[in-house]
């Protein structure tokens, strides 16, 4: 389809494959957002474009738009998760392949060393865990998650994150992650536009600083994800504000994992107007 015909409503911009820790294929997955008559959708799999070909693939067979994406791991301060959606950057940028490929090593040992200490008081293996992964995925603590369930040890995955796999839970280890000034700058380099992802989950009182904000948006940050369902209402009321003083994007999306999640496919959505402005930003690819 051409670049210059507007995109199709509903679009959702935040959703994951089994790339990442999402349960469908990338197929199944585009799959599922035509089932669900969405017109277009991302796929934002966590600092892995793998799924990207075969998305398009689907996505052009199905007749809905995709744009390409990924959600960037990064950490404020030493201890903050920080999410970053990257859109319509170049795969091939030696700066983002090189320091995604060591967030998804450090992932690799990471969850080895997280399940080497359920497996002392939980008899889990690593064997059990692979088990719930496809090859080469963006390995996280959902795949643990899945384990711990088959094994009968948690109910779901909501269950194991909020017990074993908690990050006081007594088996939690910290993942390698950039800042989230050199997430904005390796994503801008590479001709991607960033948006935070929900950056308000523990509402606004855990937002980032504003002196912060202010210096992801000097490096390039371009957008705020505020319809997402874990964001707060005091916390999003909070980003609209931020968004009008800085003129910044804003987008609303679903967070789709597949089973792994509650989150539905189009459960939150955004205007063809933002997606336009992140098209035009955007340098890097091209939407499908
Ligand atoms: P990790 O990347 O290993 O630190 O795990 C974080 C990932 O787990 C996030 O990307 C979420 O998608 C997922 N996650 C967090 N909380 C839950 C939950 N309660 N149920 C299912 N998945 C979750
Ligand atoms: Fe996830
Ligand atoms: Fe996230
Ligand atoms: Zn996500």
């Amino acid at each position: 389809m051409a670049d210059e015909q507007r995109f199709p409503s509903p679009i959702d911009l935040h959703t994951h494959s089994s790339v990442s820790d999402g349960t469908q294929t990338p197929a199944e997955l585009v799959e599922a957002a035509k089932d669900a008559g969405l017109g277009t959708v991302a796929l934002t799999d966590h600092d892995s474009t793998g799924g990207w070909a075969e998305a398009a693939g689907a996505a052009a067979r199905a007749g809905i738009r995709l744009i390409p994406g990924m959600e960037l791991s990064t950490r404020y301060d030493g201890w903050k998760s920080v999410h970053m959606l990257a859109y319509l950057f170049d795969p091939d940028d030696a700066a983002i392949t090189a320091e995604t490929a060591r967030i998804r090593r450090a992932r690799l040992t990471r969850a080895e060393a997280i399940v080497q200490k359920l497996s002392v008081d939980y008899g889990l293996t690593w064997d059990d865990v692979l088990a719930h992964t496809t090859p080469g995925a963006s390995i996280g603590r959902p795949h643990i998650a899945d384990a711990l369930v088959s094994n009968g040890i948690v109910d779901s995955r909501s269950a194991a994150f909020e017990t074993l796999l908690h990050p006081a839970g007594g088996y939690y280890q910290q993942l390698y992650a950039p800042t989230p000034l050199e997430g904005v700058a390796l994503i801008a380099g590479a001709g991607g536009v960033a948006v935070l992802a929900h950056p308000v989950t523990y509402g606004r009182k855990n937002a980032l600083p504003e002196s912060y904000f202010a210096q992801l948006i000097d490096a390039g940050l371009a957008g705020l994800e505020i319809d997402h369902r874990e964001n707060t209402e005091d916390g999003k009321a909070y980003l609209r504000e931020l968004a009008r003083r800085y003129d910044l994007i804003v987008t609303g999306s679903s967070d789709y994992h597949g089973a792994g999640k509650p989150n539905r496919l189009g459960e939150n959505t955004t205007s063809v107007e933002s997606l336009e402005r992140i098209v035009a930003a955007a340098s890097g690819s091209r939407p499908i």
